[in-house]
This record gives structure tokens, C-alpha cells and sequence, in this order.
């Protein structure tokens, strides 16, 4: 008898929130566990990501507005996912949400995040055009996945136009400044407002890149937070 339930990815699949992964709790790393507070109750931790465009295009069509409307929408879908796949199952949003999770090393543990030039995680099969939308704790009892094996497409790539792509030099040689990322995104007149020139020049996973509104949803609401903060 197979003691582990079948992982139900239908309904998330079908809502754009169509990266998933299952971490047994005494499973993780110390240091991952010491950012998720109180687990008492809750056997496993649940990643979810989304890839591609399919996302924006179910955020777009149910309708939802107001400032954070993909966060809105992951939270609706999953509860609706509990409600309908899950019944009787307990879980707690860590993110979105206050708890600080390591969503990059949560990520990197998945064999999801592969570093690239422009500090965005990258695969060989999404590029750069995916991101983490939930991470939740639950008392369920799926088999733990195994993490995804792919190697970084930036070890291969020669030219790596996306260092050339960016107007601030901010990648040149390879290391990442953020302070001249930050300060070239602030200035008037600046061509990455809503975008980021290097990300969009990578050639990895382009059939998956964002459209132009959601690319304007995103950066614009990171550069935001950066008046906000910088
Ligand atoms: S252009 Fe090349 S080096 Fe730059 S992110 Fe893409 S694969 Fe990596
Ligand atoms: S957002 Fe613009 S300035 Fe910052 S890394 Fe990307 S291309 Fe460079």
C-alpha cells in the first residue's frame, strides 16, 4: 500500500502557479528552519513558483486589482487548492507574508536557483522568467520531492550578452554591482523603470519571458521599494 497521497498539481498547474515542491521539515537545513518560527503541528514545507507567462494571464483574468494582485491571486488559489484537494489539511502562509524566508536557498535546495550575472535565479528549461509565489508549512504527507537536476546555463554561455545588455555596468566582470544597478534604475530618463535590459537580453528559456505589462507590473514595483528604501 502506497502510504504517501499522490501530489494534487492539477488545479495549481492550471493557475499559472505551476512550480511546485515538497520538503520534509527534518529534512532541512538548520539555518532554513531557523527562519520559518513556529512549526509545531506542520510535517512538511511547500514551495511554489510560477514560469513563464501563464500566471500574469490568470491574475489578468479573474480580476483581481489593488497593489499586490499576483500575491493576492497565490493566496486565493491556495486556498482554494486546500479547500478542494485537501480537505481536513492544516497549513500557515509564510510567504507572502512576514516570516523572512530564504526563498533563494529554498529554491537552491529544489535545484531550481541557478545563479546568474544579474542576481536572478536562472534554469536552463524557464531562463530567468520565474519566480517563487508561496511557501507554506503543512501537516501533509507527500512524498518529499527529489530536487530538479539542472546545471547552470551561464557555465556554458560564452558571449554572455547580458553583460553588455547593461546600461549601468553593472555586471562587468561578471560581479554584480547593486549600487549601480540601484543608482542607474533611479535616475530620470533611465531605460530600466520598468525592465531590466540584462535579464531580457539572455537568450535562455526567451519563448517564456514576460510580456511587456507584466515587466512594467514587477519593475515597477521594485523600483517602488527602491525610492522607498534607497
Ligand atoms: S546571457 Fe548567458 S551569462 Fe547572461 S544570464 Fe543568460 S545564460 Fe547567463
Ligand atoms: S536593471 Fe538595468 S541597471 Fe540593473 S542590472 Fe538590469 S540592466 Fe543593469
Amino acid at each position: 500500500m502506497n502510504e504517501h497521497p499522490a501530489f494534487p498539481a492539477d488545479l495549481l498547474n492550471q493557475s499559472g502557479i505551476n512550480r511546485q515542491h515538497v520538503f520534509n521539515l527534518d529534512a532541512l537545513p538548520t539555518e532554513v528552519m531557523a527562519t520559518l518560527g513556529n512549526t509545531d503541528g506542520y510535517r512538511q514545507l511547500i514551495l511554489l513558483g510560477h514560469g513563464g507567462r501563464h500566471l500574469w494571464e490568470c491574475v489578468k483574468a479573474c480580476g483581481i486589482s489593488g497593489d499586490h494582485p499576483i500575491d493576492d491571486y497565490c493566496r486565493q488559489t491556495v486556498s482554494h487548492w486546500f479547500a478542494g484537494y485537501l480537505p481536513g489539511r492544516r497549513y500557515r502562509m509564510l510567504y507572502p507574508g512576514e516570516q523572512p524566508v530564504g526563498l533563494q536557498q529554498l529554491g537552491t535546495l529544489a535545484g531550481w536557483h541557478q545563479p546568474s550575472p544579474f542576481m536572478v535565479g536562472i534554469d536552463t528549461e524557464w531562463g530567468s522568467w520565474f519566480a517563487y509565489r508561496a511557501a507554506l508549512l503543512a501537516d501533509t504527507d507527500f512524498l518529499p520531492f527529489l530536487p530538479v537536476d539542472r546545471s547552470s546555463p551561464c557555465k556554458t554561455c560564452q558571449e554572455k550578452p547580458c553583460i553588455a545588455a547593461c546600461p549601468a555596468n553593472a555586471l562587468e566582470g561578471g560581479d554584480f554591482s547593486l549600487q549601480k544597478c540601484i543608482a542607474y534604475r533611479r535616475r530620470t530618463g533611465s531605460k530600466c523603470q520598468f525592465t531590466c535590459l540584462a535579464r531580457v537580453d539572455c537568450p535562455v528559456g526567451a519563448e517564456h519571458r514576460y510580456d511587456d505589462e507584466q515587466l512594467r507590473h514587477s519593475y515597477g514595483r521594485s523600483l517602488e521599494d527602491l525610492k522607498k528604501y534607497f
